[in-house]
């Protein structure tokens, strides 16, 4: 493995890491407990910046306006977009929009990429994934009652949904159905497009998380789909191949929900450090003179270079011989990095005391709001259980 960064990247990097350093974080305190639609204005001021800076889509080829960076160094950028709760949002990288905005360029139509691509690549609009079922285990996705019953010209959807994320205010879901329930399992359900204004698309609720229902993009929503009824033309790739565009989907992003894992841990990794260098616990020592603190600064520091150094080896695995080969690589660094994740964030509340649990800084934000990553894109649980079944195959 090669481990140099060429010298561009390093450059790129500096200048997303300064652009969230000096136009996002300022506004932390500010933003804090306000309605996302109340600072969104704000936010599109933003957007409208990293247009400008060339930063926009850093994720997205050239040729649909993107930066067109490489895997590896779209990987990096992440890491640091995550500095701020806002940076990929801001970017226009943010989840769901960014993984729709892949599967519409791999597998959408002609038409398709021309109603619901382009003003998603423009910031124009939002999208979200409509997968997961209340009543269905999210793990074992295919398990869903979802149907989509084709008619004439038309797929009729009916079924519930929720955790569809930032659906409030999407112009358009993309959803999982069952169209063929005969079908071997990974070959029953499609995607489907499915416009937010479509009668029977009915959006239930928001759903209270850890004490927040939120809004707009953040949000997770439960969805009644009622007699839903969408051309056949809204039918993303073809019919059945809905687990093959979701692996395509959910593969090569957990590297960057991890490098964004690791940007976040570093965020309040140098929180934790500033606290310790800087609190009195008496008149002549600082907290950082405790060694329990030093065991905490310590461990997390050996954890998040452990966690890169994963994650990197498994995307440059991704890079060289693709997602499939690097199953197991990934399957790895999701639950171990989402761990590391966590481990930094409890220390750094716990070293800021009663401070860490306020919202006067941003600990107590991804506290409640990361604690998910152990859950989506497919519990730790679930992966721990790929490597070690793997691990065993060379025993038996
Ligand atoms: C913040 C957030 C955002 C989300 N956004 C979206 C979205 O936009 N669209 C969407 O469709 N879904 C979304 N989801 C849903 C997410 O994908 C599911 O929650 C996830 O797949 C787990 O499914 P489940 O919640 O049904 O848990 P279950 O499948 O019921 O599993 C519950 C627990 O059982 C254990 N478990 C399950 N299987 C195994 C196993 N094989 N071995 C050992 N233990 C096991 C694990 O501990 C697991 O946490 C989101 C979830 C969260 C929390």
């Amino acid at each position: 493995m090669d481990f140099s960064i060429p010298a561009a990247t390093i450059e790129l990097l500096q200048r997303v890491r300064e652009f969230i350093q000096v136009e996002l974080i300022p506004l932390e305190r500010e933003f804090s407990g306000r309605p996302f639609l109340e600072i969104l204005p704000e936010l599109m001021a933003k957007r409208e910046l990293v247009k400008q800076l060339g930063l926009w889509l850093p994720q997205i080829p050239r040729e649909y306006g993107g930066v067109g960076l490489g895997f590896l160094d779209y990987a990096m950028v992440c890491e640091q977009l995550a500095r701020s709760p806002y940076g990929n949002f801001v970017f226009n990288a943010q989840a769901p929009d960014a993984g729709n905005m892949e599967i519409l360029i791999e597998f959408g139509s002609e038409e398709q990429q021309r109603r619901w691509l382009r003003p998603l690549l423009d910031g124009k609009i939002r999208s979200c994934f409509s997968m997961t079922e209340p009543d269905r285990p999210g793990s074992n996705p295919v398990w869903m009652d979802t149907t989509a019953v084709r008619d004439g010209d038309s797929y009729v959807i009916n079924g519930l949904k929720w955790f569809t994320s930032s659906a409030d205010g999407a112009a358009f879901a993309v959803v999982m159905a069952v169209t063929n329930p005969s079908a071997p399992p990974h070959e029953r359900a499609s995607q489907l497009i499915v416009p937010t204004d479509t009668p029977g698309f009915n959006l239930l609720r928001n759903i209270s998380c850890m004490g927040h229902a939120g809004e707009d993009w953040e949000s997770h929503a439960e969805i009644r789909y009622e007699d839903c009824r969408v051309p056949i033309e809204n039918l993303l790739g073809e019919e059945g191949a809905g687990f093959r565009i979701a692996q395509a989907r959910l593969g090569p992003g957990r590297i960057h929900h991890c490098m964004r894992w690791i940007g976040i841990s570093e965020r309040c990794f140098e929180l934790m450090c500033q606290r310790a260098a800087e609190r009195n616990i008496s008149e002549n020592d600082k907290l950082a003179s405790k060694q329990t603190i030093q065991n905490w600064i310590a461990d997390s520091r050996a954890e998040i270079d452990a966690a890169r150094l994963l994650v990197l080896h498994a995307a440059w695995k991704i890079d060289r011989d693709g997602a499939k080969q690097a199953r197991v690589e990934i399957s790895t660094i999701k639950f171990f990095v989402a761990e590391v994740m966590m481990k930094v964030i409890d220390r750094a509340i716990q070293v800021h005391g009663a401070l860490g649990i306020t919202d006067d800084t941003i600990l107590a934000t991804y506290y409640r709001n990361e604690r998910a990553a152990r859950i989506y894109d497919g519990p730790d649980e679930v992966h721990r259980s790929v490597v070690a079944r793997h691990i065993l195959k060379n025993y038996q």
